[in-house]
């Protein structure tokens, strides 16, 4: 029944069959890049190989050349499609633009289209014969140019290829380079393949390429497709990883750094590539926060800070596990995301709320609700608690002679020195344009007093330049009120009381200090 060597003949149906079944099989993955690469130098293997068999299986002259014009539709594209999957698996795309990928897809074309053709030219083949002298009838090939063209376009294709992947091979990280070298054991075998024919190294000049190429598509096709890396070209997911702007670190389950990328060593310097290896903790001693991060399974977010003084930054530390596909923890990732604009943002909006902007006392608003807590907390302990209200004296002169802006270098430089002359549980608010007020928890009264006197004394001492030499020398009327017990919880009535004093300071001829009387 069969005219040629039967077991290399079921060899080829054999392989013919196993890269039709890997083409379909990745054609289950065709939306990915690789996809379209591998599975036609898989159709065009099983093509190859199927029609060599069935041309060593005929013993007709013309079954021969047609079944020769059928296996080149997939001689003629294989080194067209091995350069693609090279170049996509490498990504290279410098390689994968049209007007470059149009050159070897010509060659194909023109190899086709010449061999299809041939009676017409013999540019392929000057003669065809049969060679019936051994044990099945062979053909008999005289090759004629562009068979030659061709078969050098197919090494250079190999050759191209094959560097890609060594190149690739040696840059990539590691987890690429088993797949890269997978890739490479298929080159090799079309290697093998090509040289075993050309050097004429078979009996009865049969081709073994084929075979070679039938089995390199499904080692390549394994290869690939072992860790659906289709859907995910390494190269691409490299460069998002590379290319982020947040830095990310990826650890493995003992925190040990296996990869982070060039934002993380900028953010982190510790975090240069030079780290990987290292204990996470280990690289980054300065950051308890990301330390308490890693130790904990229940919190998955931290800030952090980095540097100090104006270059502070902030940063939003978030730790997400890896698993691989059975839930298999296999590591962590840490993601840093600069919020910095953010934070600062929220303070400025913050400060806005509840700082006068000019003075950076609390604002009125703010100083009653602080006031309020304050005041409470003394009336439930019947703890002492006084306020003192300031009025600088005639500053409206200050503005009419110097200006607006001096008068606001004045009122800047009052309250550095009433801020200089209080106690850190102090707190200090303005009250109005020229008028401030301060309360004193756990304090009497009469030592608010003392205090107010002593505010009153410092301000009078000073003298504000205001423009060139000139100085102004500023005073202050202060009103005091206050009790040994607080009785009340409301601190309305107190601010009123500590006001009056403040008139009654006004009345007596300013720059001095008077205290209300106490409350009935
Ligand atoms: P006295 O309290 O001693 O009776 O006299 P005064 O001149 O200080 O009193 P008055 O309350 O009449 O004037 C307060 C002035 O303070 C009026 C206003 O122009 C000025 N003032 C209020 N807020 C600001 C401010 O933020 N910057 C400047 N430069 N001046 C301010
Ligand atoms: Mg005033
Ligand atoms: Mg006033």
């Amino acid at each position: 029944m069969f005219n040629g060597p039967l077991p290399y003949i079921l060899a080829l149906v054999l392989a013919a069959v196993i890269c039709g079944a890997a083409a379909v099989y990745a054609w289950r993955f065709r939306l990915a890049p690789l996809t379209a690469a591998l599975t036609g130098l898989l159709v065009c293997s099983a093509i190859y190989s199927l029609g060599y068999a069935l041309e060593l299986n005929t013993d007709s002259l013309d079954h021969m050349l047609i079944l020769n014009k059928v296996q080149y539709v997939g001689i003629a594209f294989i080194p067209f499609f091995w350069i693609l999957l090279c170049a996509r698996f490498a990504g290279r795309e410098t390689w994968l633009r049209r007007p470059v990928l149009a050159i070897p897809f010509f060659l194909s074309l023109t190899t086709l289209v010449l061999n299809v053709t041939n009676s017409v030219h013999h540019l392929f083949y000057r003669a065809v014969s049969l060679d019936s002298s051994g044990p099945f009838p062979v053909i008999v090939l005289d090759k004629g140019v562009w068979f030659w063209i061709h078969i050098v376009y197919t090494h250079l294709a190999l050759i191209a290829g094959t560097a890609l992947l060594i190149r690739m091979r040696q840059k990539a990280p590691s987890r690429y380079r088993s797949q890269a070298a997978v890739l490479l054991i298929g080159a090799g075998l079309l290697w093998i393949g090509l040289f075993v024919y050309i050097l004429g190294l078979t009996p009865h000049r049969i081709d073994t390429t084929p075979l070679a190429m039938t089995l390199a598509g499904p080692v390549l096709a394994w290869g690939l497709l072992r860790y659906r890396f289709l859907d995910l070209v390494p190269v691409a997911r490299d460069s998002v990883f590379a290319g982020m702007r947040d830095g990310a670190v990826v650890i493995d389950l003992q925190d040990r750094i296996v990869d982070v990328n060039a934002a993380a060593a900028e953010i982190i310097p510790g975090l240069s590539p030079a780290a990987i290896g290292t204990k996470l903790g280990d690289a980054l001693p300065d950051q308890k926060e990301l330390a308490a991060l890693l130790q904990t399974t229940g919190r998955e977010e931290a800030s952090i800070r980095v540097g100090d003084g104006e270059g502070i930054r902030h940063y939003l530390a978030r730790l997400s596990p890896i698993a691989d596909r059975r839930r298999r923890l296999l590591g962590r990732a840490l993601i840093l995301t600069d919020v910095t604009e953010q934070v600062l943002l929220m303070r400025r909006l913050e400060n806005l709320a509840t700082i006068d902007e000019l003075t950076g006392a609390y604002n009125r608003r703010h100083f009653f609700n602080v006031g309020k807590a304050e005041i409470a907390r003394a009336w439930r302990y019947g703890h002492p608690l006084s306020i003192i209200i300031l009025d600088l004296d005639h500053f409206k002169r200050v503005n009419d002679t110097w200006g607006h802006e001096a008068g606001d270098r004045v009122l800047q430089e009052a309250c550095r020195i009433i801020k200089s002359r209080m106690r850190s549980i102090d707190i200090f608010g303005r009250h109005g344009g020229e008028e401030f007020a301060v309360l004193l928890p756990e304090t009497p009264p009469d030592q608010a007093a003392a205090v107010a006197e002593r505010l009153r004394a410092s301000l009078a001492d000073h003298q504000v330049k205001v423009a060139g030499d000139a100085s102004v020398s500023i005073t202050a009327s202060i009103g005091v009120a206050g009790a040994l017990r607080i009785r009340e919880e409301s601190i309305d009535s107190l601010i009123r009381s500590a006001d009056a004093a403040m008139y009654k300071a006004k009345e007596a001829g300013r720059n001095c200090v008077r205290l209300a009387a106490p409350a009935a």
